[in-house]
């Protein structure tokens, strides 16, 4: 039969010399790896999910720091394509624990029996496309080979820890250790001396966590944050019952929203205030802001509609935050060097956090300005700034990723006549919908750059592209189709479309890893979509509905002929 074809082997690798062969390769298992193979399933197709970690929960999994929790709350950060889950799990706390959100990821994989089908411990190093027989060719860093008529990446937009560039960070000879990448059995800091470089969102919640433990804790900070209270508390009936009585129409409602994210649930306007921030009152503004950071969370960037559009909107709500961490932080000079000035609030990804701000008044912690006192070099015995030396038992380094395109361009991926991902993705990222890219036939990017991805709840972003792929595999086989890819056109003018939409907000003016700027060399592009995940939704719809309208569609015969 034609098209996308079931492989005989379902309980397997269906040896071929020593090449093991599947219809479709998940690399990755985090949230989505292991969606993807759920719904693989579903069609019947046979999969394996191949993953260089030791377990699933990809994100979950390697971010181990002390604080780590989701910044959705857990009643929306978790998935929704199962009714019978939504009502199985229960959180302890608004905003999960990564232990939780680990074991929530685990007890997904028993219950939809996925191990079975999950190979841990392989790395993935090479992907290459072979024009002859129309299928990727698959290398592990544990000498496998798979050949597959799909190739899913799985691989995830935060994946790639990045260290910092520092002269004589191999010299140092303290324990060291990035948030990305944290040791299983966890850290003793107890009456260590402790160094945090970066205060990103894996800091702000380590650094409290931190400094409880350790005998003093020194955090260097280049660029400040915002960041709001989180008032994470535990979950209470009162509010669980009523999600999850309601976790069909308020799940449809997230679907449709910017972000993904409901911020209220109380009246039709689902927490965001579809009101200029300019068009009230000055007193007015303050009570909406006060109001806000009364409850905390992210929706304090929905306070009002023009936040990330309007810089004399975003000012007000950037002062906002300035006046309560000078509120918060008893020593003037600490707290005006963690006032964000340089960026409008929410152009990089807000921080909320669980008394951050107010560790800075503990007697054991002390902030190094590196706006003033820049970093020269990591010594043998700690952290040179031009002040002079600081010395310590460890190092956390909370330096961030090489996000969303790192990844997948770290990985030798090749496509038709060998062109090379990495090479094609030198000036930035191309693809259509962040979900292909042309030249790369059949090989597909859950939450790929150029899709909402990082700017969403990132749950509800992964089911969408599953959900997406799984109905254009569906079509596929309905009519006999081998391969799929996007148009150079298509892609081009998607891109147009994101850079478009990037450039009429005010994220374009942060240094933010958004942009690629927080790595050396990388291009300054702004990756992911911001039209929002309800308006991306619909565009990916009537792509589908226009018969894949920017993709080509290779009948399975005339594939074959054109490689004869
Ligand atoms: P990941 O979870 O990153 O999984 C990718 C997997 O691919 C990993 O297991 C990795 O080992 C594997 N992999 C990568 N390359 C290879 C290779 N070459 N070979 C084999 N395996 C490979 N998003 C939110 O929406 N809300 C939050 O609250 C939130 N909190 C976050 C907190 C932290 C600390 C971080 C770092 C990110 C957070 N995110 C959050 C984003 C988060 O990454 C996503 O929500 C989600 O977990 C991504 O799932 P994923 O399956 O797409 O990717
Ligand atoms: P990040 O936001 O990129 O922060 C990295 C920090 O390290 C920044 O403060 C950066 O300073 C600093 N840094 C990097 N190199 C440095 C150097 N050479 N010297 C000094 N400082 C340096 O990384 P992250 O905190 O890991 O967060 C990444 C993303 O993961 C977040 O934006 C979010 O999407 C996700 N995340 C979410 C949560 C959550 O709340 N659920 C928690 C953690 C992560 P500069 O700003 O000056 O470059």
């Amino acid at each position: 039969m034609p098209g996308v074809e079931p492989q005989a082997a379902r309980d397997g690798a269906a040896p071929q010399g020593s090449i093991k062969t599947y219809d479709v390769i998940i690399v990755g298992a985090g949230f989505a790896g292991m969606y993807m193979l759920h719904r693989l399933r579903g069609l019947g197709l046979s999969a394996r999910v191949l993953d260089g970690a030791t377990g699933v929960g990809g994100t979950w999994y390697w971010n181990r720091y002390p604080g780590a929790r989701c910044d959705v709350e857990s009643m929306q950060y978790s998935y929704s394509f199962s009714a019978e889950l939504q009502q199985a799990w229960s959180w302890s706390e608004h905003f999960a624990g990564q232990p939780e959100i680990l074991a929530y990821a685990n007890f997904v994989a028993d219950r939809f029996n996925l191990r079975r089908d999950i190979q841990l411990e392989a790395r993935v190093t090479a992907a290459h496309f072979d024009e002859k027989t129309g299928r990727w060719r698959i290398e592990t860093a544990q000498g496998e080979i798979f050949s597959a008529q799909f190739c899913v990446m799985a691989t995830g937009c935060l994946s790639t820890a990045k260290l910092p560039e520092i002269t004589g960070r191999e010299s140092y000879e303290g324990a060291t250790y990035h948030t990305g990448y944290w040791p299983h059995e966890g850290v003793d800091f107890t009456g260590k001396r402790v160094a945090v470089i970066g205060t990103g969102s894996s800091a702000i919640q380590a650094i409290p966590v931190i400094a409880e433990e350790a005998g003093h804790l020194t955090v260097f900070q280049r660029t400040p944050n915002y960041s709001i209270p989180a008032r994470n508390s535990p979950m209470t009936p009162d509010y669980e019952g009523p999600w999850k009585s309601n976790y069909d129409l308020r799940r449809a409602k997230a679907r449709t929203m910017r972000t993904g994210i409901l911020y209220g649930v109380t009246d039709e306007t689902w927490g965001l205030n579809n009101v200029s921030a300019l068009d009230v009152t000055p007193a007015e503004r303050q009570r909406i802001y006060e109001e806000r950071w009364a409850v905390g969370s992210t929706a304090f960037m929905a306070s009002f509609n023009d936040l990330i559009t309007n810089q004399a909107a975003n000012d007000t709500a950037a002062e906002f935050v300035r006046e309560r961490i000078r509120e918060v932080v008893k020593d003037p000079v600490t707290a005006e060097a963690l006032c964000p000035y340089d960026y409008p609030i929410g152009t990089k990804r807000i921080c909320i956090d669980t008394d951050y701000f107010e560790t800075y008044n503990r007697a054991n912690v002390s902030l190094v300005n590196l706006r003033e006192t820049p970093i020269e070099a990591i010594t043998p015995k700690g952290v040179r700034t031009s002040a002079g030396e600081h010395e310590f038992d460890a190092i956390v380094y909370a330096t961030g990723f090489d996000a969303m395109t790192g990844t997948l361009m770290n990985l030798d991926i090749r496509g038709r006549d060998g062109l090379k991902l990495a090479d094609k993705w030198a000036g930035g990222p191309q693809t259509h919908l962040g979900l292909m890219s042309a030249g790369l036939p059949n090989l597909f990017m859950i939450t790929g750059p150029g899709s909402p991805s990082v700017l969403s709840n990132m749950i509800v972003s992964i089911e969408h592209h599953v959900d997406w792929l799984i109905d254009a595999l569906a079509h596929m086989r309905a009519n006999g189709l081998a391969t799929i890819e996007p148009t150079a056109e298509a892609e081009a003018a998607w891109g147009q479309h994101v850079n478009e939409a990037g450039h009429r907000t005010l994220y374009v003016k942060a240094a933010s890893w958004y942009m690629g700027a927080n790595v050396a060399g990388k291009p300054r592009v702004f990756m992911p979509y911001i039209g929002g995940v309800g308006v991306y939704r619909q565009e990916c719809d009537e792509v589908a509905a226009k018969g894949y309208d920017g993709f080509i569609l290779t009948p399975r015969d005339a594939r074959a002929v054109a490689a004869e």
